[in-house]
């Protein structure tokens, strides 16, 4: 009798399946950019097509692998695409996803060093070689006071910092009492969103994060910064954080490192870096402009998922000064005690975040780094932010249009000049054919386009279909459609 609900796979079964599924993987790479970008399903629409109740006998392996074209692609929107242009990139690449594989393949539960010590060692290193890479304060690295975590994702490391400094302000307080309403934080009003998320999460409130005023490109003011320091410090409250943004999600702007760590230090806050996307673009050493002052800052993350070729997720985390980290997170039952942690010599990783458990996520980032080498990362890095700014440059080029904001990097924002419904039609237009996915924001209280430039295999030809695109969309709604 066939029933697979009755035995495991073997692994003579798990070689044919998996190399069946390597192989749908590299052609679903073949093929995507033929795929239309943006998945034009309807809400339901995927929930519809499966059955309302689960198999109860197992079934066929070819019969599932069948159902993820039938069933699942037409509800992916193809962040793989060379021809998504949207939000951020996740983009990723082959020796990520093996290094992910392997991961799996491994099934390891890194939370602590003894759970499996190359989990650990091979994270702290591939760490301290990025910390090299994007040539970070010395004070990041394993070696000194510092070092560095792999995060799920941004969100959570803002979290992880936003806790750290907590304690810090409170000499331990907040975690035995928790807060008494008197904690205020600070980010500029273009901040991403993960930031009051993480202020309600740790109890500090949201309404205790100020979002300060933005100058004309749309970056932090520092002086609008020290007013509001001021202000609540005369009002009686403790300022602790400030969350600065290289990078931000809207429109790449970029705040002011130098001048914002003076007044942290000046003032004693905690200084958190978010350079989720563009930190990537500093293994180029011509944009490491982008962390001038960075050594005034106390902790830093970049997202590799995002622009370093490496499939989601993967936040790089650094501090400092671990003891403070750990300080806010180290609990130690009974259960997890241990020669290894008892003697101090190692690094648990599971009192640097907010879980406990942990997968080996490592191993992809070492992958990409080795099959890239710093020579391919800079390669690529430096051709997306090429084919933007040239993108800019056609942008400007034209009558019809106008660039927003001077783009720093890979981030082209970018409008019509017939107004805000023409641009919104435009773009609903652009991601109805599938050709591309684009996004909006809203700059200056304009409705304006982004085009961000960062998948793996986007090439000029895809960049410039994209123009070609927009432009005869514009045209098309300009005469009447
Ligand atoms: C994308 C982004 C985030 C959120 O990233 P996650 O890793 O998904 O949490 C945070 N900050 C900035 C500046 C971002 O661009």
């Amino acid at each position: 009798m066939n029933d697979a609900a009755s035995r495991h796979m073997s692994p003579e079964e798990f070689r044919r399946w998996g190399h069946a599924v390597v192989d749908w993987i590299a052609d679903y790479q073949r093929r995507v950019a033929e795929l239309p970008v943006l998945s034009q399903v309807k809400p339901g629409e995927i929930r519809a097509a499966l059955p309302a109740s689960p198999p109860a006998r197992g079934e066929p392996f070819d019969a599932i692998l069948a159902d993820v074209d039938r069933l699942i692609l037409p509800g992916i929107t193809h962040w793989q695409s060379p021809n998504f242009f949207a939000y951020f990139p996740a983009n990723t690449s082959g020796p990520s996803i093996l290094g992910e594989l392997l991961s799996a393949g491994l099934g390891v539960q890194g939370m602590l060093w003894a759970t499996s010590p190359a989990c650990t060692e091979l994270e702290t290193h591939v760490l301290d070689w990025l910390a090299e890479m994007l040539d970070l304060p010395a004070k990041f690295k394993s070696s000194g006071t510092g070092g560095g975590v792999i995060q799920d994702t941004a969100s959570s490391a803002v979290l992880a910092a936003l806790i750290a400094a907590r304690e810090r302000a409170t000499g331990g307080a907040t975690n035995q009492l928790g807060c008494n309403g008197k904690l205020t934080a600070y980010t500029s009003s273009q901040a991403h969103s993960s930031v009051e998320k993480a202020a309600g999460i740790a109890g500090v409130g949201r309404s205790q994060l100020r979002l300060v005023d933005v100058d004309e490109t749309f970056a932090m003011n520092p002086e609008a910064l020290r007013s509001a320091i001021a202000r609540d410090r005369a009002a009686g409250l403790t300022p602790f954080l400030v969350c600065a943004t290289v990078g931000t999600t809207s429109s790449n702007a970029m705040d002011p490192l130098g001048p914002i760590g003076q007044i942290c230090r000046e003032s004693g806050l905690w200084l958190h870096v978010d350079a989720a996307m563009a930190g990537s673009a500093a293994v180029c050493p011509e944009f490491r402009w982008i962390h001038a002052g960075l050594e005034l800052a106390d902790s830093y993350a970049f997202n590799p998922h995002k622009w370093l070729f490496t499939n989601f997720d993967c936040d790089c985390f650094w501090v400092a000064d671990r003891a403070a980290l750990i300080r806010a997170f180290s609990i130690l039952p009974e259960y997890l005690r241990n020669q290894a942690t008892q003697s101090g010599a190692v690094i648990d990783y599971r009192d640097w975040h907010v879980q406990l458990g942990r997968r080996f996520r490592a191993l992809k980032l070492w992958f990409v780094i080795r099959y890239y080498g710093v020579a391919g990362l800079r390669h690529h890095v430096r051709e997306h932010v090429r084919l933007a700014q040239a993108f800019a440059d056609w942008v400007r080029a034209d009558p019809d249009f106008e660039v927003v904001v001077p783009p720093p990097l890979n981030l082209v924002c970018f409008r019509h000049r017939a107004g805000d419904d023409f641009n919104r039609a435009m773009l609903e237009c652009l991601n109805a054919s599938g050709r591309l996915y684009l996004t909006h924001t809203r700059l200056g209280d304009r409705y304006t386009l982004r085009l961000c430039v960062g998948q793996t295999h986007t090439a000029p030809g895809h960049v410039a279909a994209a123009w070609d695109l927009i432009r005869a969309t514009a045209r098309q709604a300009a005469n009447g459609g």
